[in-house]
Parts: C-alpha cells; structure tokens; sequence
C-alpha cells in the first residue's frame, strides 16, 4: 500500500466515443513513478500530453473533458475511476481521437482488463491528500463537501423526479468491491434530453449498448438494470473519477448531494487552492513532505 503503482503490461481498447460518435484506440503502458496519469493524443504530432489534473479540466457539461490550452481529451472519468479504484498512480494513455471510448458505458471493462495485466509497484512511496479542514461547495440544493476523516469515503444521495430513480443513497469505503459493486453501473439519460443533447453534438454515440435509458415512467433497457440502484452506483463511480484528478489519493469523508462533474471538480479546486485545508504525505513513513510541484499547480489555478 506505500508504494506508488503502475500496470504491468500494455493494456488496449478500442470503441466509439460516447459524445463524439468517433472510433478510437487506447493503449495503457507502464510509466514511471511521479509522471501520474498522462493522456498522448497520437493523431496529433505537438502540444500532444495533457496530464489528468483539475488543473487542467476544460468542461465539465455531461462529461470531464481535460486540455492543454491547444489539444483536449474528453469524457475520462470511467477510465480515471478505474485507475483510482485499483490504485494505479501512474500510466500514460495512448489515443487515437479527443474522446475515450465508452465500452459498455461502465467502467467493468477497463477494470477487467487493467486487472488482467496486472498492477506493479514502483520504488517510489505513494503520496496521499490528507485533509485537514472542511471544504464545502453549494449551488441551489445540490452539496459537494469534504472533511477531515481516518480514512477515504464517499457518501452521494441523489433525488431524481422519476418512478424509476427516486431518492437513492451509496456508501463507497474501503471495505466496497469496486469491481464488484460499482464498476459495472452504466451511464444513465432520459430520452427527453436526447434530442437536445444531440443538438448540443452530445451522445452521438449513445445507444442502449452503453447507456441507461429513460423514458416517461421506466428503463427503456430490455435487460434492465445492473444493479437495483444503478444510478446512485454510477454517480459514487463518476465521482471516484473527478476524485482521481487530485493527483493523489484523497483520506477524508466527501459527502455529495445531488452533485456532478462540474460540482466535484470545483471542490477538488477549491481544496487545492487552500494551503492550510490539506498535506501531501507519504503513507509508509508518515513523514510528511510539502510538495512543491503541487505548489505550483496551485498558482496555476489561482
Ligand atoms: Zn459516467
């Protein structure tokens, strides 16, 4: 558990982009300790690394798009959620267009298949974001908030005005199967949005094959759900995604209340912007050390 990760073998996928409609290739290699999460577009020659930081978050409309002010990846957060989930701190992914591809529009197939090739550790201690004092973003009712706590947990509660969803509540601790209880839930839309998502050039490339749909009163799916609450499930796994843009790994209690991708990056960004809120330290030694790269980010986002 101290030391960093990364993946053992090359790991490939390749599909449609969820928002884009557009095939593409991804290939995971191995990257050394402190290069973190890196996305390299190879259908462009410059300005091609855009590294997985909130620092570097463009849009966060029904997606985490990331960018380097020239070139932008989009919709990373199943990907990301699964590296977070399976500890994997540093790889560099390999693309073939700006979006990835949305599989079965969960994160069970990027777990499965990092998993097959296997995680290794790197000679490096793993560092960790230790928060120190609550952080809290309100719009409306909807609540994004973190706390000082022992260790990472994600409380999310959703209230959605449909027979289907309702009021759904998860619990994520260290004691959840990801794998199990949470990468397998499916991104979820109602048809009503359809037509204006596809105005907007959003979910060209949805279909029942990787997306959750709803229409007036039910689930349009003709195999149904995955999980009796799948929809909270994939909201705890959108969330673990947005989480993993930190840089490190996160111990505190994160509540979110009716949140999303805009909501929780702006709470990573709100967190990192306050010194005194959090510390960076390594978990085997606790000794803690002041990183100065993070330093920097943070000028970056002020
Ligand atoms: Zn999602």
């Amino acid at each position: 558990m101290g030391l960093q990760k990364t993946i053992r073998k090359v790991v490939r996928f390749k599909g449609i982009g969820l928002h884009t409609g557009k095939r593409v290739h991804l290939e995971l290699r191995s990257a050394k300790a402190n290069s973190g999460v890196r996305f390299i577009r190879t259908d462009i020659d410059e300005q091609n690394i855009i590294e997985a930081h909130v620092y570097n978050v463009t849009s966060t409309t029904r997606a985490t798009s990331l960018g380097n002010g020239t070139t932008r990846v989009t919709t990373v957060e199943h990907l990301m959620s699964a590296l977070y989930a399976l500890g994997v701190d540093n790889v560099d992914c390999y693309i073939s267009a700006e979006e990835l591809p949305v599989l079965d529009g969960s994160s069970a197939i990027f777990a499965e298949e990092i998993l097959k090739a296997g995680v290794k550790e790197l000679n490096s201690p793993k560092r960790f974001i230790i928060v120190e004092k609550p952080v809290e973003i309100r719009d409306g009712d909807k609540l994004a908030r973190i706390s000082p706590a022992k260790e990472f947990t994600l409380h999310y509660t959703i209230n959605f005005d449909h027979p289907a969803i309702g009021k759904q509540k998860f619990k994520f601790t260290k004691s959840t199967d990801f794998f199990e209880e949470i990468s397998r839930s499916r991104t979820f839309g109602f048809l009503s949005d359809v037509e204006r998502m596809q105005a907007m050039g959003l979910a060209l490339g949805g279909s029942l094959e990787n997306t959750v749909v709803l229409d007036g009163d039910s689930v349009m799916n003709p195999d149904g759900l995955r999980y009796e609450d799948e929809f909270v499930r994939h909201k705890v796994l959108d969330a673990l995604g947005d989480f993993a843009l930190c840089g490190h790994p996160l111990v505190g209690r994160v509540e979110l209340h009716k949140a999303g991708h805009d909501l929780q990056t702006r709470l990573i960004r709100e967190l990192l912007k306050r010194n005194n809120a959090y510390r960076v330290c390594s978990w085997d030694t606790s000794t803690e050390e002041l990183d100065p790269e993070l330093a920097l980010d943070e000028s970056a986002l002020a």
